[in-house]
């Protein structure tokens, strides 16, 4: 095996746990205590591209395998809100992974928000977009942000001390492993939780910078075809805007 960042060695690695008979398991599932023997938690966090995002969640599918995915709502990337990217969410959520808040404690503080009320807000927003309950949450940029003490009740953090501590943990954050390759660790180590951005995976073979560049491309790509389609709406509206304002004002008297 090749270490590579690439949707080919994310594949190998997932196959790699599944030959060592790891259960791949949910934050949910792991969020109170640590279970007995061998685990894998694999856990994606949505910095910056929905797109990617939804490539992986749709390569674990194809595996049969199902992890979590945690959404932020304040990402400056995309916007979890917004017709196309919301469907794109339920559509994660829909194959059975597990779908969760990714929280933004400096987003809080920089609007002069608690913090506990900006994530209890922010999980009633993302649940009425799923139309369900969440299980679990995920903090953005941990290393920089507070340890967050109080979280709504049912909502275990991908943070805890059980996990980020007392299982071994590995996150591919900027690129870098701090320790090698996750693949290193499967059979060598019992439990295992790994952070793994789809952004990082999911991508062509260049230098990191440019495949941050790329994903600003494919976002730039997404606005410009929603503007090319509001260009057409906006056409047609003109077209038609006397009998457009004419129904309007016979729907005041109807
Ligand atoms: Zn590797
Ligand atoms: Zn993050």
């Amino acid at each position: 095996m090749t270490c590579t960042w690439s949707p080919e060695h994310y594949r190998e690695i997932l196959e790699s746990a599944r030959a060592e008979g790891y259960p791949i398991v949910k934050v949910s599932e792991v969020g109170t205590a640590l279970p007995e023997g061998p685990f894998f938690l694999v856990r994606h966090d949505i910095d910056i591209s929905m797109e990617a995002a939804h490539a992986m969640a749709l390569l674990e599918a194809d595996m049969g395998i199902t992890t979590c995915y945690y959404v932020r709502l304040h990402s400056p990337f995309y916007n979890a809100l917004a017709p196309d990217h919301a469907a794109r969410i339920r559509e994660i959520a829909d194959m059975g992974h597990e779908v969760g808040l990714h929280y933004e404690p400096g987003y809080y503080e920089s609007m002069g928000q608690q913090v506990a009320e900006g994530i209890a807000s922010d999980i009633h927003t993302l649940e009425t977009l799923l139309g369900g309950k969440t299980l679990s949450v995920s903090q953005h940029e941990p290393s920089i942000g507070p340890v967050v003490k109080i979280l709504p009740e049912g909502y275990p953090c991908a943070y805890q001390r059980h996990l980020v501590l007392d299982t071994k943990y590995f996150g591919d954050s900027g690129f870098r492993w701090r320790e090698g390759c996750i693949c290193e660790k499967l059979g060598e180590i019992e439990q295992i939780h790994t952070l793994i951005h789809p952004a990082n995976w999911m991508r062509d073979a260049v230098p990191w910078e440019e495949v941050l560049r790329r994903h600003a491309k494919t976002a730039a790509e997404r606005i410009h075809r929603l503007m090319e389609e509001h260009i057409v709406s906006q056409r047609a509206y003109l077209a038609r805007r006397d009998e457009i304002d004419a129904a309007r004002r016979a729907r005041y008297d109807s």
